[in-house]
């Protein structure tokens, strides 16, 4: 497998760390990290009948941005990646219906995805990490109150300030979680059967989840 155009997908519940092991498999392996629930919360933020649309559904009531919006931004955003450049995909697919999508869209390139991490963490340790993340405005950097930042601090990596996500109140971690484990399954089902999927113990230290999937890469 060739490190430089390949093609990876992190899976795994909130708070599982797939946005910190996407983050450093980036960085190792010169990646380009997309990360579709960032591209969701800034569309969210834009005043026109598609943000407030976005904006309700991830902010208010923790649903899923229907497939076809999906498709439509993914593949905008995909487009501008140049051929051949290794991709990292974080928190997409998130259903059966995007992963086929996805699919469909690399194979038209002659290209496809070569390994799929499903990270797992139980529902409480979610629950447990998710009250204390804290992201950075201007870099998006997950930070957890009480070990990488207090209250009242700003963003150690940028000095941007710190905000804890809408979405990551106790009544939409539920609400998250409960769609997550519908969707996951087929999810975890079709990547087993292309025999791509690596299921990894989301509850070590991160520089051991880190040393599990790279040795898997670099097998
Ligand atoms: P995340 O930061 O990955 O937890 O995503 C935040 C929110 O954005 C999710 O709870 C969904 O509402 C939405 N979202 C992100 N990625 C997707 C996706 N691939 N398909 C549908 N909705 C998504």
């Amino acid at each position: 497998m060739s490190k430089s155009n390949i093609i990876l997908v992190v899976l795994g519940p909130q708070g599982s760390g797939k946005g910190t092991q996407a983050e450093m498999l980036a960085k190792k392996f010169n990646l380009t990290h997309i990360q579709t629930g960032n591209i969701f919360r800034e569309k969210a933020e834009e005043d026109t009948p598609l943000g407030r649309k976005i904006d309700r559904l991830i902010n208010k009531e923790g649903r899923l941005v229907p497939d076809e919006i999906v498709f439509q931004v993914w593949k905008e955003y995909v487009e501008k990646i140049p051929q051949g450049k290794g991709i990292i995909l974080d928190g997409n697919p998130r259903t059966l219906e995007q992963a086929k999508f996805i699919d469909n869209f690399f194979k038209e390139k002659g290209r496809e995805i070569n390994k799929v991490f499903y990270i797992g963490i139980s529902g409480e340790e979610t629950i447990k990490r998710l009250s204390v993340r804290r992201v950075c405005k201007d870099c998006k950097k997950s930070l957890r109150l009480g070990i990488d930042v207090e209250e009242s601090d700003k963003c150690p990596k940028c000095g941007g300030e710190l905000f804890q996500r809408e979405d990551d109140t106790p009544e939409r971690i539920k609400v998250r979680l409960d769609t997550y484990k519908e969707v996951i399954l087929p999810l975890v089902d079709y990547y087993k059967k292309q025999d791509k999927l690596v299921e990894i113990n989301g509850e070590q230290p991160i520089e051991k989840v880190f040393e599990d999937i790279v040795g898997c890469i670099e097998d």
